[in-house]
């Protein structure tokens, strides 16, 4: 045979963001070897007549992680047409660990995956774990997240890490990065990483710039302090010298709608200047996130334990309702958007109301929905999640289109409660409704948005693009693609997603799971010894 697969017939959007041409596509041994008229023979011949043919997308936001110990086909992903995620964002990564503050770091953990059996210590050593379930269903490569590399420092503390603390967190993030990591992720509302002041993040940045690694970061607030937490992003790559990442970039809060036209013009203006800053967007006008994410971040101080205590004492718990009537120096959620649109998506022990607001609850309860919250964290500490009608559709709208703006999912679904739809609908929604519905994207942009961006800014050299000599990473989809998760019936595939190719195995064909083809991908710069 001359080829293992050929795509013959369909429009070729091939990932550039050059208008679609109708070419052919042949496989062979895992790579792209020929694109145009193909006569030759096939061991697979797929018929593309009418659909569209692109590059698998890359999931630049994913907190898949622990994913394939329970699901090695990363089916919720895979069945998007998503051939690549890169894990480790938001500051949470599940290397490296210290024994010292495992326990720490498992109820960091917990919401990637409720049973954690931790066995490795390095980032090199977790890679290598992943790769004994190879093949995988996509391929997945990691970010250090800050978070994890300063409970293995520091544990929970609330404070500045010492000088040699600093050190200490340096020299991991290092090794790490010499281990296989892409680079270093961020989340500065959740603790530990909100007790990070900007000094401590620009000094380990250097560390990832010093590789040619990249900084992704879930900002400092994205609410009512949004404005000054793109500038905070911004700054750390200016005085790194770090490629910035701005995740899941949007504006929440009904106060706050209309910002992102600000913050997009920072971008450019950043830009310009010669920082490389860009971002990436989930086309869905709520988030989700734990729901001891509502708290001050001081509540976390001490780990799991100590802010169940403090959910369990009366002082403890009006100090708290005080800081949330109040506070405006953090990023306080319930403030910017309210008990109504704070929906309880996951709950171990209030699980009957899944799917309600904390005010419908606190009213079915009959009892206020501080206290309501309250006695959640204190049942489940941090396990329990929400989905939070935060954002307008003119912002999502604004950023989803912007040229600097890629598309990541942010979505996790470990199998307890109502995820949300992101985990399966993300690039079909894209497609459906911001090409086809609301015509802001062309679909070749569109599909640039979800390949080639992501790619060039990780530094992937084989991937992102349909082109001779590229990894076999190829979605064919039908033009009538159509996303179909919903908030309330959130796992269901997407309509249209014909076949995806991963590493140049049929990995789906119309929604039938096939054989795996992802691999673990380790950095350029293994075995290189900078900083
Ligand atoms: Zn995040």
């Amino acid at each position: 045979m001359d080829y293992d697969i050929v795509i013959k017939g369909g429009i070729l959007v091939d990932g550039t963001g050059n208008p679609w041409i109708r070419a052919d596509v042949g496989v062979r041994n895992g790579k792209i070897v020929k694109v145009g008229r193909i006569e030759g023979k096939a061991d697979v011949l797929i018929r593309a007549e009418g659909m569209l043919v692109a590059p698998g997308f890359i999931d630049i936001h994913s907190h898949d992680d622990l994913i394939f110990f329970r699901d090695v086909y990363n089916k919720p992903k895979l069945l998007q047409g998503v051939t690549t995620v890169v894990m480790g964002n938001c500051g949470l990564s599940p290397a490296p660990l210290s024994r010292e503050t495992v326990d720490d770091l498992k109820a960091y953990l917990s919401i990637l995956c409720e049973d954690v059996e931790l066995n490795w210590r390095s980032y090199g050593d977790f890679l290598s774990k992943l790769e004994e379930i190879q093949p995988l269903g996509t391929n997945v490569l990691g970010l250090v997240g800050h978070g994890t590399v300063r409970i293995a420092v520091m544990g929970m503390d609330a404070r500045d890490p010492s000088e040699e603390e600093l050190e200490e967190m340096k020299e991991l993030i290092s090794l790490s990065m010499k281990e296989g990591a892409y680079g270093m992720s961020t989340g500065l509302i959740y603790p530990p990483g909100a007790y990070a002041k900007t000094e401590e993040i620009i000094e380990l940045a250097k560390v990832v710039a010093k590789f040619g690694g990249i900084y992704s970061s879930h900002i400092r607030n994205e609410g009512r302090q949004l404005i000054e937490a793109v500038s905070e992003a911004i700054r750390i790559g200016e005085e790194s010298g770090v490629p910035v990442e701005i995740s899941h970039h949007k504006a929440a809060g009904k106060k706050n709608w209309g910002k992102t036209e600000e913050t997009l013009r920072m971008i450019e203006e950043a830009r310009q200047r010669g920082i490389e800053v860009t971002a990436d967007a989930y086309p869905y006008s709520a988030g989700s996130t734990y729901l001891a994410a509502l708290l001050p971040p001081w509540a976390h101080e001490g780990g799991v334990e100590k802010l169940i205590e403090r959910m369990k004492s009366r002082e403890e718990r009006e100090k708290i309702r005080k800081a949330m009537e109040e506070g405006e120096e953090w990023e306080n959620m319930v403030r910017e958007t309210g008990w109504d649109r704070v929906v309880l998506s996951y709950s171990p022990s209030f699980s009957e109301f899944e799917g309600k607001s904390l005010f419908e609850i606190s009213k079915q309860l009959e009892t206020d929905p501080y206290d309501l919250l309250f006695s959640i964290l204190e049942k489940d500490g941090t396990n329990s999640m929400i989905i939070i009608h935060s954002m307008s559709e003119e912002d999502v709208t604004r950023v989803i289109s912007h040229p600097y703006v890629m598309i990541g999912t942010d979505g996790l679904d470990i199998g307890v409660g109502k995820p949300h739809p992101r985990t399966y609908g993300t690039f079909p929604r894209v497609i459906r409704r911001f090409v086809r519905e609301k015509r802001v994207l062309t679909i070749e942009e569109a599909i640039r948005k979800m390949t080639s961006m992501p790619a060039h800014k990780l530094g992937l050299k084989q991937k992102g693009l349909i082109r001779e000599g590229y990894d076999a990473d190829i979605v064919v989809l039908s033009q009538n693609i159509l996303d179909q998760a919903t908030y309330s019936n959130p796992r269901v595939p997407p309509k249209g997603i014909e076949f995806v190719i991963v590493n140049g195995v049929l990995s789906v064909e119309r929604g039938k799971l096939l054989e795996r083809g992802g691999r673990v991908l380790w950095s350029r710069w293994i075995g290189l010894s900078y900083a």
